[in-house]
């Protein structure tokens, strides 16, 4: 650094962290108005996701998005459904000598690290049982540990409110149903290609992912649906999303096909 410059940037100091009375001072955080339960808590304003507040003119210090009550406040709001809620990369352990598990946790633990300077979510593909939700859930709880807002959706269900929300005695809205699905910084989609395709079912996933490519927004799927076919009467991803979803797909994730065996039939091995 020149001599010029240095003398143009003033050094940046650790400032104590906010005091409980400097909050009512603070400037308005977004919060969730009257009556928008679906709304998703947008990304921090102080910090906008590094975890340090800048104080002009004195320095930086941990941002108030990262501390217990705040993250507590975005597990509420992830809605991971309560099966789930345990699954974390400390608690997924890659089967012994299964390079595919392995993989796929390197690159979660990779995103949560290196996140935000990350611009491509993953596409979590592989048979049933082999910890593709977990993984997706453990992304998102890493995530919120650095006060990212983040939420889970399984496109089944998330299609079923939609579809009654066209119900006339609905109080919601389809606009209301997708409103936190659009907006949510970072999304799961969990199931992708699960439900029957049929013409309504491939327009209205295209409309939500499409959406969410269009605003480069990180998104992480999960699918039993692989590329290439293992037996000839095998459905593969394309066939269930279609050729226009499939390719925003490759540009929106990195896909990382997991295999094993389904995790689940450990618990009906013999007790001892
Ligand atoms: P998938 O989404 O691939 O069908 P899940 O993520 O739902 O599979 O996993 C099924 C169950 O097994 C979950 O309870 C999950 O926590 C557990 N599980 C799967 N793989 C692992 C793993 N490698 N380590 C720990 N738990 C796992």
């Amino acid at each position: 650094m020149s001599s010029d410059n240095a003398k143009k940037i003033p050094p940046l100091f650790a400032v104590p962290e906010r005091e409980p009375a400097e909050e009512s001072a603070a400037p308005p955080r977004q919060r969730r108005k009257r009556g928008e339960e679906q709304e998703v808590p947008p990304a921090c304003s102080l910090c906008f996701g590094t975890g340090y507040e800048v104080i002009p003119g004195k320095g930086a210090r941990r941002c108030e998005c990262r501390t217990e009550g705040t993250r507590n406040k975005l597990l509420d709001g992830a809605r991971i459904p309560r099966r789930y809620d345990p699954c974390s990369l400390q608690n997924y352990y890659p089967a012994q000598g299964n390079g595919s598990q392995l993989k796929a946790f390197n690159y979660a633990f990779r995103l949560v690290r290196e996140y935000p300077s990350v611009d491509r979510g993953l596409l979590l593909i592989g048979p049933v049982g082999v910890g593709k939700t977990h993984l997706s859930v453990a992304i998102i709880r890493g995530l919120m540990e650095k006060g990212v807002p983040c939420m889970f959706s399984e496109f089944g269900s998330l299609l079923k409110k939609i579809q009654d929300s066209y119900n006339p005695i609905s109080q919601n809205s389809e606009m209301r149903v997708l409103a936190p699905v659009y907006q949510a910084e970072v999304l799961v989609l969990d199931e992708l290609g699960a439900s029957k395709p049929t013409d309504w079912v491939r327009d209205t996933m295209m409309q939500i992912i499409g959406n969410r490519y269009n605003d480069k927004k990180l998104t992480i799927f999960t699918t039993n649906y692989l590329d290439a076919r293992r037996a000839p009467t095998d459905e593969t991803l394309e066939d269930r999303v279609g050729v226009r979803l499939r390719s925003r797909l490759y540009e929106m994730c990195k896909t990382v096909q997991i295999d094993g065996d389904d995790y689940r039939r450990r618990f009906d091995a013999p007790q001892i």
